[in-house]
C-alpha cells in the first residue's frame, strides 16, 4: 500500500486518482515549459531547447497539476 499517492475509492469499487502534480520549469527568456524528458535533460546545465539561451537559475518554477474526474460525474450539472 503506497502512502504517497492519494487514491479515492468510489462506492462502486473503482479507484480514482484525482490529481497528479509534476514540477515544471519555464524558461525566463521565452517561457518554454520544460516538461518533456528531453527538455528536462538540458536543465539546469544546458540551454533552453526553444530559444537557445542558457538556463540561468532564474526560471519560473511551478507545479503542473493534472486533474482528472471519474466518469461517474463527468457531464453532471453542478
Ligand atoms: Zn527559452
Amino acid at each position: 500500500m503506497a502512502d504517497n499517492v492519494t487514491i479515492i475509492r468510489t462506492p462502486n469499487g473503482s479507484e480514482w486518482l484525482p490529481a497528479t502534480s509534476v514540477p515544471v520549469v519555464h524558461c525566463a527568456s521565452c517561457g518554454n515549459a520544460v516538461d518533456t524528458p528531453e527538455e528536462e535533460a538540458t536543465y539546469p546545465d544546458g540551454n533552453c531547447p526553444d530559444c537557445g539561451n542558457s538556463w540561468t537559475g532564474a526560471e519560473n518554477k511551478g507545479v503542473k497539476i493534472a486533474v482528472t474526474a471519474p466518469k461517474q460525474i463527468s457531464g453532471a450539472v453542478f
